[in-house]
């Protein structure tokens, strides 16, 4: 997806507002009426419909007019929202080159004024194949309406929080800066995907810390769950570092066995596949970790798991609730069992959000750009929103 900073520059204070007016009257509109923006951005000297159009035009909007005429925002309009309230915040200045695309997610290169260099995660739930997302649909029926926005920024939260988590038991994964909305700030990891790497100084060595790892991770109650070659990064030294958590599940899951062994077997096939390698040599020199292992050296999860000590304090510290966690397990479970294709058929905006989900918000109310902490009685009576006016220029 074409992400033009550009056109940040380009957007005046009026523009934000009136984007953020769309975001505020999605909460509980699937389509958002023009006179809704109209109230809830209140233009000083009006033209809302004028600042509508250049939005709908740079395609941070979308038009609809099938049950009745109203707007939504596109991914795109949700990607700015975040950008410019991380650059508000001081988070980074600018936004480079995209450097990754996962299934679910676009991942640019940022920059602090002073020229450290991150990464930046969009997710895009949704976007995968039509069949994914018709199952994942079907999921949902029981809720009255969901929205992939609203799931993409649930996602976010997850990966930030369970990072942050790993990140302060000392796994090795990327340094948790920040998250907004649906996008997550993190260091950028030197190296290489696993994946394109095609030979290894010691493979018996790294082979060990990445099975080490998903022992680990049992150890402290979680689970990958998508831990393979496209997962796990590489650097020069043979450094391995873990990437990509929003499908991480507790140990105390029921499918949890199944998805540590596949974890587990994940690894084993790829370093057999790629370099060659057979097992029994590597897991019975025993280097001092005392795991459990079965006959063909494959770590025991049963063992593993009843000893383990949860980081659910941890993690709430991060603002990541358990009904969050209920949430976007069972959204993202239907993408586990089997893995989607990446074609664009399913490609959603957001549709209506639900006042359950309205309701469950947010963080940053200190923050000029983010007023998604208004509940619906908030946004009936809302008449201007002041907040707005400090940011943007
Ligand atoms: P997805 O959930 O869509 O699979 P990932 O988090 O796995 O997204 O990221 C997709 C790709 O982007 C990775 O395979 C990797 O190449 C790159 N990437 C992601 N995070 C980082 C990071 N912190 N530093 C460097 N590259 C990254
Ligand atoms: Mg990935």
């Amino acid at each position: 997806m074409k992400l033009d900073v550009n056109m940040l520059r380009y957007l005046s204070k009026e523009d934000f507002r009136v984007l953020t007016a769309v975001e505020m009257g999605m909460r509980n509109h699937e389509i958002v009426p023009c006179e809704l923006v109209e109230r809830i951005a209140s233009l000083k000297h009006g033209g809302t419909y004028k600042v509508l159009k250049n939005l709908l035009k740079h395609k941070l909007l979308h038009h609809d007019s099938s049950k009745y005429d109203g707007f939504r925002l596109t991914y795109l309009g949700y990607d700015f929202l975040a950008i410019k309230t991380l650059v508000n915040r001081g988070v980074f200045a600018s936004v480079g080159r995209q450097i990754g695309v996962g299934k679910e997610s676009d991942i640019f290169e940022v920059a602090t004024e002073d020229g450290t260099v991150m990464a930046m995660k969009l997710h895009r739930l949704g976007r995968v194949s039509f069949r994914a997302v018709k199952s994942k649909r079907d999921y949902l029926k029981h809720r009255s309406s969901f929205s992939w926005l609203y799931l993409s920024r649930l996602a976010a939260l997850k990966e930030f929080a369970f990072m942050k988590a790993l990140e302060e038991h000392g796994f090795p994964v990327p340094n948790a800066v920040d998250c907004n909305r649906h996008c997550v700030i993190m260091s950028l990891v030197q190296g290489y995907p696993f994946v394109q790497v095609k030979q290894l100084q010691n493979p018996e060595v790294v082979f060990e810390t990445i099975i080490g790892l998903v022992v680990r991770l049992a150890e402290h109650g979680l689970i990958h769950c998508d831990f393979n070659e496209f997962n796990i990064m590489i650097d020069d030294d043979e450094k391995v570092t873990m990437i990509d958590f929003p499908q991480m599940v507790s140990v105390s899951h029921h499918n949890a066995q199944m998805y540590f062994d596949r974890d587990v077997e994940c690894v084993f096939k790829f370093f057999r596949k790629r370099f060659n390698m057979s097992f029994q040599e590597c897991t019975d020199d025993n280097d001092g970790t005392e795991v459990d292992t079965d006959a063909s050296g494959r770590p025991c999860f049963s063992s593993i798991a009843k000893d383990a000590v949860f980081l659910d304090k941890e993690l709430a510290a991060s603002g990541f609730t358990k009904k969050d966690q209920e949430v976007v397990e069972k959204f993202i479970e239907g993408g586990l069992e089997k893995d989607a294709s990446s074609d664009d058929e399913g490609t959603g905006d957001g549709t209506h959000i639900s006042e359950e989900d309205a309701s469950s918000d947010d963080e940053d109310s200190e923050d000029a750009t983010h007023i998604s902490v208004l509940n619906e009685a908030n946004i009936k009576g809302v008449d201007s929103l002041h907040l707005l006016d400090q940011e943007g220029d």
